[in-house]
């Protein structure tokens, strides 16, 4: 299979402008930056194909704001609070099971490890790893 030279490669077609910060608005599922669209009713609106989110700001005030944080770059701060704060409660969480799961073993080491404790320690042991997935995937997002 050969590709016709006079066409650009597919990813090179119909490329956009990257957003910029006046024009841009933070996706609040994934945090990246979408370009302001202005609808028919020249009222903005953002649209993240990648999560299929469709923000639109329909009253004055709203449209305000939004532009405000737009502008500011507000937005992406008050998405990188929310994710910095997630990552801390995941890092505590993380920790306390790890003791947590270090005490069910102590305290089964002497004695028989019977089933209650290798359930306990399996659960807990499920429950880190969800949540070390979970800061793994904050970590990764921009
Ligand atoms: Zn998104």
């Amino acid at each position: 299979m050969s590709e016709n030279p006079s066409k650009p490669p597919a990813n090179e077609r119909n490329v956009t402008l990257p957003p910029n910060k006046q024009t841009a608005f933070p996706c609040p599922i994934c945090g990246m930056q979408r370009n302001i669209r202005d609808s028919k009713r020249e009222k903005p609106y953002v649209v993240c194909d990648d999560c299929g989110v469709q923000l639109f700001v329909r009253k004055a005030e709203g449209i305000k704001k939004f532009k405000e944080l737009a502008a500011t770059g507000a937005a992406s701060h008050i998405i990188q609070k929310g994710r910095v704060q997630r990552a801390v409660e995941l890092h505590d969480e993380i920790k306390k099971l790890k003791i947590k799961r270090s005490e069910v073993e102590d305290q089964s080491f002497f004695s028989i490890f019977n089933d209650d404790s290798k359930n306990a320690v399996r659960t807990i042991d499920q429950q880190i790893i969800a949540l070390e997935s979970e800061l793994h995937a904050l970590g990764e997002a921009p």
